[in-house]
């Protein structure tokens, strides 16, 4: 009699081996389009946050936004739960209501136009130039006299030419307010972004360059901006509300106006500290991963790689091509089939249903955005892809397009 051998659940389930010279386009396993690299300071610093009982706004965020305003350059850093909350409250700081109108390129995430909405003024959308990011030009053909704030979008990480910008605001006596959702640590002509409009907000969701999971910071160098910004930021109390339950603290304040709740927690704050120290080491690898990119790609009839305008340090948040003679659609399912996942930054305002039929928008008022919108994908590329996986995205884009 025989004895069988054990079956171990892998025998039971062989794996084809591919040949040599059969090389499978799949990746073994799935590539996303994008994921944070959190190391293990951020985790000791949030245990650390959870273990002292302090989990929401305090010393850690304090620490947090003097450290931005350094990195920065600004004299005010204030920490808030998400770019988004940036925007809504520079807006709101401004007053900017009813019968209002605030400039909005049309290439951006829907909530540079929806903080108008939330206020109730009206978002005027115009066109981008041929790098996704706006112009003097364009703005002033846009600006009526219920104008009341430029909101300029620095588009995949690179500034938009802001000198321009600010003496067209300066000359019609408007405040400048960036998104600066992708530009953490990018330059324009030689100063961080931070200090030139009087309003920049910053985003750290978990795609961008820095992440604190949700949150964002409103930087600014006017005192009484950013003192109406604290107040804002936290129901309108007066007096460093968050102090209350310290030993410092005082059970009095007031309210001196309807303020939001779009303060920052020290578990955020926490992610911050160390993602900022980290932050121009991600850039500078951001920055190689473009160079590769580009050295890889370049030579492929049909494709478009992003370019950096001289004036600025790019982050290289995102990576948008062009595809001018395939199918996007067909272009993402056939990366998805390799097992690498690719976006579209962004579908423009003005085909989302609700800012069409609102304002009666057609395609044709955009014709720069509507010819990057048709062809544009997003290539995975960040700090922790390995070699390998930028490997599989070069191979399998050249692939796709052969
Ligand atoms: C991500 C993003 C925002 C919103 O940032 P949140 O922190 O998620 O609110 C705003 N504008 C642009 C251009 C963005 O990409």
């Amino acid at each position: 009699m025989t004895t069988l051998p054990l079956l171990s659940v892998t025998d039971c389930q062989p794996q084809p081996q591919p040949a040599a010279n059969d090389w499978s386009p799949k990746r073994a396993t799935f590539l996303p389009f994008s994921t944070p690299s959190i190391g293990e300071e951020e985790i000791a610093e949030v245990v650390d946050s959870l273990r002292s009982g302090w989990i929401t706004t305090g010393p850690k965020t304090r620490r947090f936004e003097t450290a931005f305003a350094e990195y920065t350059g600004a004299k005010h850093a204030i920490a808030v739960s998400s770019c988004t909350a940036a925007l809504h409250l520079s807006l709101a700081a401004h007053d900017i209501g009813p019968c209002d109108e605030v400039i909005v390129p049309t290439l951006t995430f829907c909530s540079t136009a929806n903080v108008v909405e939330h206020l109730g003024a009206k978002p005027i959308l115009v066109d981008v130039d041929d790098n996704g990011l706006v112009t003097a030009a364009i703005l002033e053909r846009a600006i009526t006299p219920k104008t009341r704030a430029i909101l300029p979008v620095h588009y995949a990480g690179q500034s938009v030419d802001l000198d321009p910008i600010l003496d067209l605001a300066a000359r019609y006596k408007i405040p400048v307010i960036e998104d600066a959702a992708h530009a953490s640590g990018a330059f324009y002509k030689g100063r961080k972004i931070g200090t030139h409009g009087r309003a920049v907000c910053f985003s750290f969701y978990a795609t961008k360059n820095m992440t604190t999971g949700e949150g964002g910071m409103i930087t600014t160098n006017d005192d009484d901006l950013a003192a109406r910004l604290r107040l804002l930021t936290l129901h309108g109390m007066s007096r460093d509300a968050w102090k209350r339950y310290t030993a410092a603290g005082s059970w009095f304040y007031e309210v001196v106006e309807p303020g939001y709740k779009d303060n920052m927690t020290d578990i955020q704050a926490s992610l911050g500290l160390h993602q900022l120290a980290k932050l121009d080491g991600f850039i500078d690898r951001r920055r190689a991963m473009a160079e590769r990119y580009a050295f890889a790609l370049g030579d492929i009839p049909g494709l478009v790689l992003p370019t950096e305008v001289p004036h600025n340090r790019h982050t290289w948040h995102i990576y948008p091509v062009q595809l001018t003679n395939f199918d996007r659609s067909l272009f993402i399912d056939a990366l998805r089939e390799r097992n690498i996942g690719a976006s579209v930054h962004f579908i423009p305002l003005h085909r989302h249903p609700f800012y069409r039929d609102r304002y009666g928008l057609l395609t044709t008022q955009f014709p720069i955005a509507e010819k990057l919108y048709e062809g544009m994908v997003s290539l995975p590329m960040y700090p922790n892809m390995s070699r390998e996986d930028e490997t599989d995205v070069l191979n399998s884009v050249r692939e796709i397009l052969a």
